[in-house]
């Protein structure tokens, strides 16, 4: 049997002490690190437990809305200040899990939350996230779940969470506590290409704990849409999805942001394509424009070539409910 310390934290920085020794992992809602923990694909020395800190408060302000690390995603959901004035975000967190999943994982945790690639949650196969150098099994493997943007030799291995998406979009500040102090982290600098080293995820420095994250408001962000195409209704992840923002103007297109799920090695943002519809009119013609420059460098694998289309019918999908702004 393996020996795991437990330690429930009593401030954030008695967590990040805690969370500095080696090998300590935080826990909160624990549905993912829990799960990848009764597997043994994750196994932790030490559990720093932060459920008691003071993190899950949501706060709307006049230039946007502060969201506790340890807010739930149900919470965070159901917030009046969040469906009104980013109701992506709503919209993309109603979408994933269960309301039973929903009602204890929490904000940080869906930030951090690990691939759903099947060889990375079985033992018996190779996978570099879990054990840097040995192979990838699915890269020869099955495929039709994995990613088909920003992979690399090394791994292929799909983003899940679709909260992530919506705040790629509303372009999201992270807020981090270490040892040497605290920082932000613009959202796109937050999760790390595989390149050759998969098992690097995030952007933070051993020990660091997510403490909030800052939405800005804008007017674009109180027209964002979230669509999600997936296997069944509920409780599946996405085969493919976008969160798009718009401001339109005098019948142009003022402000653009959108960003992809199900399809990248993190929440696909296309720069190009944004740039693309700035300036255009919000019309059919305009929006499959941008949406074949955004999948222009998908790289399908054996089993997901369909997702190529469906992303971009996902996002023309998104972008045109952004526009009516229903
Ligand atoms: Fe592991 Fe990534 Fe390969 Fe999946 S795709 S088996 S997570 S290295």
């Amino acid at each position: 049997m393996r020996q795991i310390a437990y330690q429930r934290a009593g401030s954030v920085d008695e967590a990040v002490q805690a969370a500095a020794q080696p090998e300590a992992a935080f826990l909160a809602g624990g549905t993912s690190l829990v799960d990848l923990m009764k597997l043994e694909v994750l196994n932790p020395a030490r559990v720093v437990d932060v459920t008691r800190l003071d993190l899950s408060r949501i706060e709307p302000r006049a230039d946007g809305i502060r969201l506790g690390a340890t807010a739930t995603n149900s919470a965070v959901a159901a917030h009046p200040e969040v469906k009104r004035r980013f109701p992506a975000l709503s919209q993309a967190l109603l979408s994933g899990a269960s309301p039973q999943l929903r009602n204890v994982a929490t904000v940080a945790g869906n930030l951090m939350q690990r691939t759903r690639c099947a060889y990375y949650r079985d033992l018996a196969t190779r996978c570099n996230k879990r054990s840097p150098g040995a192979g990838c099994d699915a890269i020869e493997g099955w495929t039709r779940m994995h990613a088909i943007l920003g992979g690399s030799e090394q791994c292929i291995a799909l983003h899940p969470s679709d909260m992530c998406v919506a705040l790629a979009a509303l372009e999201a500040t992270i807020h981090v506590r270490g040892q040497r102090g605290e920082r932000d982290i613009p959202f796109g600098d937050f999760h790390l290409l595989p390149g050759d080293h998969p098992e690097r995820e995030f952007a933070l420095e051993p020990g660091e704990l997510v403490t909030w994250v800052f939405v800005p408001a804008t007017a674009a962000a109180a027209r964002s849409r979230y669509v999600k195409v997936r296997d069944r209704i509920s409780y599946a992840f996405a085969l493919a999805s976008c969160a798009t923002a718009l401001e339109v103007a005098n019948g142009r297109i003022r402000v653009a942001r959108m960003a992809l799920g199900g399809v990248g090695t993190k929440p696909w943002r296309s720069l190009e394509a944004e740039r693309m519809l700035v300036g255009a009119t919000p019309r059919a013609e305009t929006f499959r424009r941008a949406a074949d420059v955004a999948l222009r460098d998908a790289r399908p694998r054996r089993d997901n070539a369909f997702k190529v289309e469906l992303a971009k019918r996902t996002m023309i999908r998104a972008l045109t409910l952004s526009a009516e702004g229903a």
